[in-house]
């Protein structure tokens, strides 16, 4: 068997690829409520005749198929769950789901992993190893699907784990990986504090907390530029601010919540507990009770040098990728971070970019070139042989 004769193979297929993708899209469901995109991966597996697993961790399905000769067990992932978007796009594959839109191009991943499974099930008879396809729910939402699928077992017996994202923002043609850390760290947190409201007239005798809040969140500010060491990284955005319903009246109280984004552990530590002191600080010097929820999200994606290596070194192989680039971390989060941290492994973002559509992930305008799932898919096996020879 030769390598080209299965990167021929899923070529060919990827009119089905293209469909399979087009139909996940126009069904999208929502983090932990993917109950019939579940049952249509495991229905497709049973079409195939690859042994697998549903309800595992979850929504999770866990398909294996273990080729005839010995060799290593390498994991691939693609996760499935859609956002709560309403998908404005005009296309024919449009979300049929008020409300709900694969805005991230799980659709793609799925279908990317599927076809995949499905030319080497043709090759099971000279295929080394073994390849689980591990099709993960709620990527999207924290505490996600990662972690209760590693508890229910997937990774015992693998060897290294392989991811991508299909990357919209980046060029068709294009894989970027790196060595080490790739993805940020990302938590959530809430503030609520509690004021003193009255009539917007007697200001002396209340507790503003939109006064308050408003201080609060331009000294949270401060945390990132004026207490971490410049040469680290951190992110501290409040992305909601409620208070008050009246426009005479003094709002009793106020709700921030927000996100934290971070590269390494010890600056996730610092800035909880600068946190902890502006808050504590500013809401004593207003005489205010306060309460503050930091809820720790998705740890950094961090690759393993050797197989971020890997998935350069096979990709720069391949006819349709043009550029290999090794990048500087994202803030953006994902769960992949968790597989990372039991096994080998590197995690890579697929270019697509799509002529015209220039939306990024998680806008109600998003799609991406479907050109790109084959490319993944190629990487993917490509890396899968490169390890056996390891
Ligand atoms: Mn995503």
């Amino acid at each position: 068997m030769q390598l080209q004769e299965i990167l021929n193979a899923i070529e060919a297929l990827y009119p089905e690829m293209v469909d399979t993708r087009r139909y996940l899209h126009q069904y999208p469901e929502l983090s932990f409520q993917e109950y019939k995109t579940a049952e249509y991966i495991a229905n497709f597996y049973e079409e195939i005749g690859i042994p697998y697993e549903k309800g595992v961790g979850g929504n999770g399905v866990v398909a294996t198929l273990t080729g005839s000769k010995p060799g290593k067990t390498i994991a691939m992932r693609a996760d499935f769950d859609a956002l709560p978007i309403q998908d404005a796009k005009d296309v024919p594959y449009k979300s049929k789901v008020d409300g709900v839109m694969h805005a991230c191009g799980h659709d793609g991943h799925t279908a990317t992993l599927l076809i995949l499974a499905k030319v080497m099930k043709y090759y099971q008879e000279e295929l080394p190893g073994t390849i689980v396809f591990l099709h993960q729910h709620a990527e999207e939402y924290a505490p996600g699907g990662a972690k209760p699928m590693i508890e229910a077992g997937v990774l015992e017996n693998v060897d290294a784990v392989f991811g991508t994202h299909l990357w919209a923002t980046t060029p068709l043609g294009t894989i970027q990986t790196t060595k080490d850390v790739m993805m940020a760290g990302a938590d959530r947190f809430e503030i609520t504090i509690q004021g003193k409201g009255r009539h917007g007239a007697y200001p002396h005798e209340t507790k503003d907390s939109i006064v308050i809040g408003s201080q609060l969140v331009t000294q949270l500010q401060q945390i990132v530029s004026r207490r971490l060491d410049p040469l680290e990284t951190a992110v501290l955005t409040v992305g909601i601010f409620e208070a008050g319903n009246a426009f005479n009246i003094i709002a009793d109280s106020a709700r921030l919540v927000g996100t934290v984004r971070y590269l390494n552990t010890d600056i996730q530590e610092q800035v909880i507990e600068e946190m902890e002191k502006l808050i504590k600080g500013v809401c004593t010097s207003y005489e205010c009770t306060y309460t503050f929820n930091y809820i720790k999200g998705y740890p950094p994606v961090i690759n393993h040098a050797t197989e971020a290596e890997l998935v350069m070194d096979v990709s720069s192989k391949l006819q349709d990728v043009e550029k290999v680039e090794e990048i500087i971390p994202v803030m953006g989060g994902e769960d992949f971070a968790y597989y990372l941290q039991e096994k080998p492994g590197a995690f890579f973002f697929t270019g697509a970019e799509k002529e015209g559509n220039h939306y990024p992930h998680h806008h109600p305008h998003f799609d991406f070139d479907e050109k790109a799932m084959p490319i993944a898919a190629k990487t993917l096996i490509s890396a899968f042989f490169a390890y056996q020879d390891k």
